[in-house]
């Protein structure tokens, strides 16, 4: 038995044979050519076709994973006429008198490298990407094509590492795993690997081709990373347990996917997911979330050795929309202070920072800041279905101003003629008791209310969210903490608005009933536990008296 180890990017377990994935490289010669004209009308052709290839994949990826996951394909025909790629294949034959394939393979050489050496995950991953539609083009000039060797049997397929386009032409019933020598987590692979539910390992590095060939048993552990290479009795007799443990758990949870969130008397609520980093876009579509009712941008920044440009945050928010394909997209701006400090921001030591200078109070006196972030927010708006939301509100003043800063925002992004939708959504979160008591006066001024419990509760309950020596006196269920929920969703629902709940507690299914009957429409949790609770959903029935 051999043991190899990489990291795992879907937890599951699968055991079988081995399909060592090859693809034909299209041999790129450097010819001499005379005809320029000619040459650049055979690449326009390739390209056309490629563009037609990518279609077909685009329209069965459609099928299989949904809008969100084929959308890479679009994005790959959109980088296809990208001007600056396609200025340097043409310019590359016109000043060399070459070959279009020698053209295409040294542009995508030197567009591969530039975004690898970028700092951007999501822009290095994009390396990839170009280097995918090249070989395509390649292909296409030289009329070959890519090759898998999946048999009929269904396999664990081995790949120095896989294109998006190569992962979702095969056939997924034919496919036990996936295991890869190179790539990245934040790759569209794995974030398809984990939509299809097909244990996923990558990163084993170049060991993996060495020691495996088509045709060896292996067993794979998506959850450790290991591949375990002709597994011994003991080994392989563990993963069976595992793996029939983990399935029935799966099993029931994921029968409810492409399911509605509906009571048993036909209510029906959202469930969205929360996330601090354009990298958990992954597990939003894994697990089904109808939208993202929470991003922590503030996560941008923590990450960040200085303020996050306009262009920085623009990219993350657009990946973010862009990815969700349509389905409401709530970013909270920042909101720092307290536990979140950024050293750049230079804020004071404070003697009770959660009592302090955070969140909106930042935003408001530090207009420069909060004027960058609304920027790169509206810019964004215009690819996807955004939702703007404010952190730590108490005051209808506060509010005030920052609609106000929203309304001047638009106004410059008009002048300069830079797009945005006129549709973002506007709410304030609801995690502060003022903002709950004087929630009949807010809510004319919003959109939406999004309840955030953890803050509400470290308020209300007047206990420290960080001081662990308190833990017994942070009664979450306590009914000042309900009633205030109640009392917001009540003003909200009066001013004909929506209310949702994204604090931890919205994912506590002791309480899913009780949201239920005061009316929440959101609920937005973790995306581990979108199945979770639309499981209690589906079991709660209104209709039915309480019992006492
Ligand atoms: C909350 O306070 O409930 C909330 C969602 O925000 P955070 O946990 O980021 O403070
Ligand atoms: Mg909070």
């Amino acid at each position: 038995m051999t043991r190899l180890i990489g990291k795992g990017v879907y937890g599951a377990i699968a055991l079988g044979k081995i399909s060592v994935f090859t693809r034909k490289e299209a041999a790129v010669k450097r010819t001499h050519i005379d005809d320029i004209a000619a040459e650049k009308e055979r690449l326009e052709k390739a390209k056309e076709k490629a563009t037609e290839q990518l279609q077909v994949i685009y329209d069965k990826a459609l099928k299989e994973v949904g809008e969100a996951n084929a959308q890479i394909f679009e994005i790959h025909m959109m980088m296809i006429e990208d001007e600056d790629y396609n200025e340097s294949i043409n310019s590359i034959i016109e000043t060399q008198s070459v070959n279009a394939e020698y053209a295409v393979a040294i542009t995508a050489d030197n567009f591969a490298a530039m975004f690898a050496s970028m700092e951007d995950a999501y822009m290095q991953a994009r390396s990839a990407d170009v280097k995918d539609i090249s070989n395509r083009i390649i292909s296409c000039l030289s009329e070959e094509n890519s090759d898998s060797t999946v048999s009929d049997e269904k396999v664990i397929i081995c790949a120095d590492d896989l294109a998006p386009s190569e992962t979702v032409q095969l056939d997924k019933d034919k496919v036990l795993a996936f295991v890869t020598a190179y790539g990245s987590s934040n790759s569209h692979t794995a974030i398809l690997a984990r939509n299809m539910n097909i244990p996923a390992i990558i990163g084993v590095g170049e060991e993996l081709l060495k020691t495996l060939k088509s045709g060896d048993f292996a067993a794979v552990d998506g959850y450790t990373g290991e591949i375990f290479l002709d597994p011994d009795e003991e080994t392989r007799a563990r993963l069976e347990a595992k793996r029939a443990e983990d399935e029935e758990k799966k099993r029931l949870l994921q029968e409810l996917k492409g399911k509605e969130n509906i009571t048993l008397d036909g209510r029906k609520i959202n469930i969205y997911a929360n996330i601090g980093s354009v990298d958990n876009i992954g597990a939003v579509l894994a697990n089904d979330a109808g939208g993202i009712g929470l991003f922590r941008s503030e996560f941008l920044y923590l990450e960040s050795e200085d303020y996050p440009t306009e262009e920085q945050q623009f990219a993350a928010y657009k990946r973010v929309l862009e990815s969700m394909a349509g389905k409401k997209v709530i970013i909270r701006t920042l909101d720092i202070g307290a536990d979140k400090q950024v050293g750049y921001f230079g804020l004071a030591k404070e003697e009770n920072p959660a009592l302090g200078y955070r969140a909106i109070r930042i935003c408001l006196t530090r207009p420069e800041v909060f004027r960058t972030q609304l920027r790169a927010l509206y810019r964004a708006s215009a690819y996807g279905n955004l939702g703007i939301m404010f952190p730590m509100i108490t005051s209808t003043g506060e509010v005030q101003q920052a609609l106000n800063l929203c309304e001047q925002v638009k106004m410059e992004l008009k002048a300069e003629g830079i797009e945005y939708s006129d549709k973002v959504e506007i709410g304030i979160m609801i995690e502060t008791p003022a903002a709950a008591v004087i929630s009949d006066r807010l809510a004319p001024m919003v959109d939406f209310f999004s309840v955030g419990t953890n803050d509400l509760t470290q308020y209300t309950l007047a206990c420290d969210r960080q001081n662990a020596d308190i833990e017994q006196f942070i009664d979450t269920h306590h009914e000042a903490i309900l009633r205030l929920i109640e009392m917001a969703a009540d003003n909200a629902h009066k001013n004909g608005k929506w209310i949702g709940i994204c604090g931890e507690l919205g994912a506590d299914t002791s309480l899913t009933e009780t949201f239920l009957r005061m009316g929440i429409d959101e609920l937005s949790v973790s995306p581990a536990f979108v199945l979770k609770v639309r499981e209690a959903v589906r079991k709660c029935d209104l209709s039915k008296q309480i019992s006492q």
